[in-house]
């Protein structure tokens, strides 16, 4: 009997996870403007949960529930390591990565009351697609909750044909790297209109034309302008049942479409990926358990589990206990010698990078802060 009861309502908190949306995109095409516009946006009785993971911007123009610039300070790591802005922004967002984990517990636990929780990222693209702690964070996430990929174009740019290309090839590399749902939302429609885009993508002709119209320069029989005719022609299959809709974070016009496009995906994370999400994240578990069961039979020596920075990486992506550890530790004052038991923080030989990394932690992050409640 008790078992029956509790299955529904198990089911029901399911349901009430937020639906995450990861804003991803070119510099400057209006992710935190985009993200600021929606942070006003009521839905069901609530405003989005918003999350900034940019550690370099200035000001955030929303109310952030969880900053990433409370926890880390990035210009301290740039000095303290001797990094530039690119390395300083790039290891700052791998120490946050490593309490992603408490993270999404947070996140978790706003579902209740938000149905939407939109993640604003650092304004270089690639330090979130093409870094450890992008994969790290994006797949914490979607082995929790509904996980959507919201990719933001600047659609004034876009009239080139050769910026159109390359930014739909990144955004193609995205979807392929995350195997999420996704959505193109082709802002800044209150200075150009999005349609040019949208017929580009259904009327391969229309696009070959455009470029043909830009003479030697770009398009014509350019180097660039073959290399882009025959990437169209590539983008065909990507473009066949891609989601996109023009919006204006500046005006606020084309929001509706969107988020009846977000539901959309939402529930194709439901029917299609949520399974597989599971699946990968059970495997993973089930595999730290066993390396940590081998561990402590003697099967296997330290190094093998704890010394290998590839799973390291790969443990704080999918469970909870390496980011655990970490954050015994960063105060350091009391607790470091409470229990002996979670290796990874008792072993003194670590390879340089991984101690650099605990090192990091222990300096910058601050203890129990990765939220402010608004
Ligand atoms: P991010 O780097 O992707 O976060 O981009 P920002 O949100 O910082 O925006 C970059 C620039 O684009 C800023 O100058 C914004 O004012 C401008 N911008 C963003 N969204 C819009 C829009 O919908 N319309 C117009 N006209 N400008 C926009
Ligand atoms: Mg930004």
């Amino acid at each position: 009997m008790a078992a029956e009861d509790v299955k529904p309502e198990r089911m029901e908190e399911d349901l009430k996870k937020p639906i995450c949306l990861i804003v991803l995109g070119m510099a400057g095409a209006g992710k935190t403007s985009f993200t600021r516009r929606l942070s006003s946006k009521v839905i069901d009785g609530a405003r989005p949960y918003l999350i900034n993971l940019d550690p370099a911007c200035r000001e955030v123009p929303y109310p952030a529930n969880i900053d990433i610039r409370d926890t880390v300070d990035y210009k301290e790591v740039m000095k303290q390591y001797g990094l530039g802005p690119n390395g300083g922004i790039v290891t700052a967002l791998n120490l946050f990565s490593t309490k992603f984990g408490q993270v999404v517990e947070l996140i978790e636990k706003a579902g209740k009351k938000h149905k939407y929780c939109i993640i604003d990222t650092p304004g270089q693209i690639e330090v979130f697609t093409w870094s450890a702690s992008g994969t790290i964070i994006t797949e914490t996430l979607a082995s929790s909750c509904p996980t959507v990929v919201v990719y933001v174009m600047d659609t004034v740019r876009s009239v080139s044909p050769v910026t159109f290309m390359s930014n739909m090839l990144y955004a193609c590399s995205i979807l392929y790297k995350t195997r999420l749902p996704f959505v193109v939302v082709m802002n800044k429609t209150d200075v150009v209109d999005n349609s040019y885009a949208v017929e580009w993508m259904r009327d391969f002709e229309s696009f070959q034309e455009a470029l043909d119209a830009e003479g030697d320069g770009e398009g014509g029989n350019s180097y660039i302008g073959n290399l882009t005719r025959s990437m169209s022609l590539a983008l065909d299959n990507f473009y066949s049942d891609l989601r996109c809709c023009g919006v204006s974070a500046h005006t606020g016009a084309g929001l509706d479409d969107f988020f009846k496009l977000v539901d959309e995906a939402a529930e194709e994370y439901e029917k299609e990926y949520k399974a597989d999400w599971l699946k990968m994240r059970a495997e993973k578990l089930e595999e730290e358990k066993r390396k940590k069961e081998d561990l402590k039979s003697g099967k296997i020596e330290d190094t093998d589990t704890v010394l290998d920075k590839n799973s390291l990486i790969e443990s704080v992506g999918v469970g909870r206990e390496i980011s655990d550890v970490y954050l015994k530790h960063p105060a350091n004052e009391s607790s470091s010698d409470e229990e002996g038991e979670e290796a990874p923080a008792e072993i003194d030989d670590k390879p340089e990078d991984v101690a650099m990394f605990q090192d990091f932690i222990r300096k910058h992050v601050k203890p129990n802060n990765t939220g402010n409640t608004t």
